[in-house]
């Protein structure tokens, strides 16, 4: 199966190679901005739209559906507009507007009025990226990202501007070299173009998030995702600039900022639009925070003005309650959120205004969230019922 991808994969390229100009690459002009705000696998099974939050939930056959918490109401709703529909949480049709199919996990995001996943296509068993409106009404598959052989083993990131995609797979190849790619899918033509690629032992591209011109990514050789090298990617000077290595998360903050976090050293901050060279790189970087015991690595997301971490490994290992989710202020953590304190939780994402959590706790598995007041977790976490 692999073969085939790789020999389809360069019949791509040459195609594309004679049909474009010289590097093969056709300017678009783009303006945008995406940082989803996901904990865990980079990304997370929930996207944020200015009104609400869309959480994707599974029914008891394990299919994927869409529910939406409106951020004003705090109430959580099948994202149906279908008035006979009989979706409940023990069986949605197949015909509901929620009902989304066997979808990847991390691939759901919000961009401009859709929400857009990556789903098992059925028909020629690829995965393939689709939309549905705001409201559920709609439903459009956009394109085919590439077969999916084992859909355990694959991690596909992405980020949709007005005029194209922008995408990469990481599939997990077992110790040979291989080929990383930054793709885009262009809507006018519906063309595929390779942007940026290299090649590498195991080598993987994948956590894209996007601010105007540039794409930033994170690239892994040997599948060492938790000391990955993080890059941007200018698109009208078409080259890519490495930014910082041993990185294990990193985020865009709505200021144009960008903080990233090296593993055991600390989490630094840089603004964007320096026009980043590897000598201005370490001038203009700022550390914004330094690791402790505790706080070895892990990710690290934003909302609105502040960021928050999330520690996953600690040296000291006093106890189990010593992962928490902190805000940061000033190199330091004023406040922390500790997902084992009752129930276990399982932070999501990190939205404007709550912060999205799965727990499991006596009363079984929920969705529920944690209001974000001037930057600071609430430790109460409202219930919001959603069977996940
Ligand atoms: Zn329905």
């Amino acid at each position: 199966m692999k073969k085939i991808n790789i020999i389809l994969a360069l019949l791509t390229i040459s195609l594309m190679l004679a049909a474009c100009g010289k590097n093969g690459v056709e300017a678009v002009n783009i303006n945008s901005y995406s940082n989803k705000n996901g904990f865990l696998n980079f990304s997370s099974d929930v996207a944020e739209s200015p009104e609400g939050y869309y959480v994707l939930s599974k029914d008891l056959r394990n299919g994927n559906f869409l529910t939406y918490i409106d951020k004003e109401k705090d109430k959580s709703t099948i994202l149906c507009s279908k008035i006979n529909c009989a979706h409940t949480f023990e069986k949605v049709p197949d015909d509901c507007d929620a009902y989304l199919g066997t979808v990847l996990q991390g691939s759901l995001n919000y961009y401009n009025g859709y929400i857009y996943y990556i789903a098992y296509n059925k028909d020629n068993y690829k995965c393939s990226l689709y939309k549905v409106s705001f409201d559920g009404s709609e439903h459009e598959k956009i394109f085919d990202l590439g077969t999916a052989p084992d859909m355990s083993n694959i991690y596909y990131s992405y980020v949709v501007t007005d005029s194209c995609v922008f995408y990469s797979a990481a599939i997990g190849v077992s110790g040979e070299k291989n080929a990383a790619k930054l793709n885009r899918y262009i809507f006018d033509n519906s063309k595929i173009e390779t942007v940026y690629n290299y090649e590498g032992d195991k080598a993987e591209i994948f956590d894209l998030k996007m601010c105007k011109d540039k794409v930033f990514f994170r690239q892994s050789v040997g599948n060492e995702r938790l000391k990955s090298e993080l890059y941007e990617w200018d698109i009208a000077g078409q080259r890519a600039n490495k930014i910082a290595e041993g990185i294990c998360s990193y985020t865009l903050k709505a200021d144009e900022k960008l903080a990233y976090w090296k593993a055991f050293d600390g989490i630094y901050e840089i603004p964007m639009t320096t026009g980043n060279t590897a000598e201005n790189i370490v001038e203009n970087e700022e550390k914004i925070f330094t690791c402790d015991e505790d706080t070895m690595l892990g990710f690290i997301a934003s909302s609105n003005s502040d960021y928050y971490l999330y520690n996953m490994i600690n040296t000291s290992y006093k106890k189990d309650t010593d992962i928490y989710i902190g805000n940061i202020k000033e190199g330091r953590i004023i406040t922390k959120l500790y997902v084992n304190k009752e129930d276990y939780m399982m932070p999501l994402y990190v939205g404007s205004d709550k912060l999205i959590v799965d727990v499991y706790g006596k009363d079984g598995r929920y969705c529920g969230y944690s209001e974000i007041d001037n930057g600071q977790l609430s430790d109460e976490i409202i219930n919001m019922g959603i069977i996940r």
